[in-house]
């Protein structure tokens, strides 16, 4: 009964990978700048990136 899903993304997103520069399946939310100033930056990754860099997903980080 608790409606947490809060990114929008499904498991399975095609996006751009911040990372290796391009576009890729299943691309991950890796950092949200909340900045003040400019457009939201979000950062995603794709999963070969993910395991190269060490990153954690941002929605699987602790607070
Ligand atoms: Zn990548």
């Amino acid at each position: 009964m608790s409606a947490t899903a809060e990114t929008g993304d499904g498991l399975r997103a095609i996006g751009w990978c911040a990372w290796h520069k391009d576009i890729a399946d299943g691309v991950r939310v890796i950092q949200v700048d909340e900045q003040g100033s400019g457009p939201g930056g979000v950062r995603r990754a794709c999963q070969p990136c993910i395991n190269k860099h060490d990153l954690v997903p941002f929605a699987e980080r602790p607070l």
